[in-house]
């Protein structure tokens, strides 16, 4: 994929990018590695103000920013800054915090004193997405340097500006030259960064061919890596649920970011007794939706990211009505994806996708609800977990017994009762199965990068 700006509502491209080679790649290693060596001694409080300098700095440019990720990838204007507030929440959050997360913990031994010392590691690449291209970075970037590391970001090929933006954030924040850098490159150029003896570990968010790929490069070298990658999160709706609340956050829920977050609503899964209510209004709000330009205040959705995703979906949508599932809203798009037209998919519902077709496992990246019907709490878990993937789920029932059942058998990262699924830099953030391994965020993320170093004293 070519490094490029091509703006997803008309299709134009804007610039393009060359990737660095590998001269220039080595220029960069050496210098995070110089960089590490001093940024590692700094204090806690040091490295505070200048993580707190970033979240100054984003909030002063925040128009700016969020004009290029709307202009890279099509997210609306207006979630784009909501974006950039977010970004400002996670560096406070741990400009406050690390130092209490990492803080020695006591042991006691039969040694004069032992403990936990937790160090940083080095370098740590991180390949990152286009669809939160701030929000990813941030969540990755701020513990990693609170915590005494510096970053390389590999980020997706169709967000250059966006990457290059948030590395002058580190430079204006006042970090020294090394400790976060942007580096232009192709996914074909990864597996040999991460062989470098100089990289430590990585993190990755993205596809799961993407999270296997470099599992597999930095397993060949013995390093870790977080991986965050996709999900087909189910939404369940059983009989006692407020269904209008349920409705309507499952509207937000699925059309996060037009469609395309890892973590929206991509099942359905509601009970036949307040099904035929539930889909009712889903309909009737669905068709409220508009769909256009991404900078107009009153658009809810967007473009989607790439004429590719366009193709992807259309031809989901395709393979469930050739499986016999009824399309009840949507279900073509509403542009070519080539120049001068841009990637629209209008809000689509399709309902009764039988359950043993493939399709029906798949995740859908864009403002497609795919609706099931279950007989009770039992059949919900068990299609709830009838997929590869266990990322968030959101369930929706008043009753206390149910709420726990949900809890303890929901195969996921995450499960929210009677709410949103969101990340929230005080709460970890993560999957299981085929969404990945490892957490982002609050405590669990800082300890993900650091040398948990035992130390012992006679
Ligand atoms: P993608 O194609 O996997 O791209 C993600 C990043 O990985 C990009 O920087 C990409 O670079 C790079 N990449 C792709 N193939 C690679 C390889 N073989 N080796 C090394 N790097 C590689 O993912 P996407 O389609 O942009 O993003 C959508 C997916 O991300 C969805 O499945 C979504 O659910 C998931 N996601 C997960 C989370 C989470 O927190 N769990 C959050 C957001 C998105 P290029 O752009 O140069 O190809």
């Amino acid at each position: 994929m070519a490094i490029s700006t091509t703006n997803p509502a008309t299709g134009k491209l804007h610039k393009s990018f060359e990737p660095l080679k590998a001269t220039e790649i080595a220029t960069k290693l050496d210098l995070a590695q110089q960089a590490f060596a001093k940024h590692r001694k700094t204090s806690f409080a040091e490295r505070a103000e200048l993580v707190r300098n970033c979240a100054e700095v984003l909030e002063k440019n925040k128009e700016a920013f969020a004009s290029i990720m709307t202009l890279e990838m099509g997210k609306t204007y207006k979630s784009a800054l909501a974006e950039v507030k977010k970004c400002t929440w996670v560096c406070n959050f741990y400009a406050e915090h690390a130092a209490e997360f990492l803080a020695d913990v006591h042991v006691e031994t039969d040694g004069s004193q032992s403990f936990v010392s937790y160090q940083p590691l080095g370098i740590i690449l991180a390949v990152m997405p286009w669809n939160f291209p701030f929000w990813q970075v941030f969540r990755f970037a701020a513990p990693a340097l609170m915590a005494g590391n510096v970053a390389l970001l590999k980020h997706a090929s169709n967000v250059p500006q966006c990457a290059l933006a948030i590395e002058e954030v580190f430079q204006k924040a006042g970090f020294p030259q090394g400790v976060f850098q942007t580096l232009l490159i192709g996914a074909s150029q990864v597996a040999d960064i991460i062989a470098d003896d100089r990289v430590k570990a990585a993190t990755l968010t993205g596809s799961e061919p993407a999270g296997a790929s470099l599992a597999a490069a930095a397993g060949k070298q013995i390093k870790k890596v977080v991986l965050e990658l996709g999900g087909s999160d189910p939404f369940i709706v059983l009989e006692s649920a407020d269904i209008e609340a349920a409705v309507s956050t499952g509207i937000t829920a699925r059309m996060l970011n037009n469609g395309q977050s890892c973590i929206a609503a991509k099942r359905f899964i509601v009970a036949e007794s307040v099904a035929d209510k539930f889909e009712k209004l889903l309909l009737e709000k669905f068709k409220a939706l508009k769909v256009g330009d991404p900078m107009e205040a009153d658009t809810d959705i967007g473009p989607l990211a790439t004429s590719s995703i366009l193709k992807e979906l259309d031809q989901q949508v395709q393979a469930c009505r050739d499986a016999g599932a009824k399309v009840l809203i949507g279900g073509k798009p509403l542009s070519q994806g080539s120049e001068g037209s841009g990637n629209f998919y209008p809000p689509t519902i399709v309902k009764d996708i039988p359950l043993d077709n493939p399709i029906a496992q798949e995740e859908f990246f864009g403002p497609v609800a795919l609706l099931f019907r279950v007989r009770d709490i039992d059949a919900a878990i068990e299609l709830a977990n009838a997929t590869p993937f266990g990322l968030g789920a959101s369930a929706w029932t008043t009753d206390p017994e149910e709420q726990k059942r949900l809890i303890k058998e929901i195969e996921a990262g995450a499960v929210f009762i009677n709410g949103l699924v969101k990340s929230d830099p005080r709460l970890p953030f993560g999957g299981i199965k085929r969404s990945g391994y490892g957490r982002e965020l609050s405590i669990q993320g800082i300890h993900e990068f650091v040398n948990v170093k035992t130390v012992w004293v006679k």
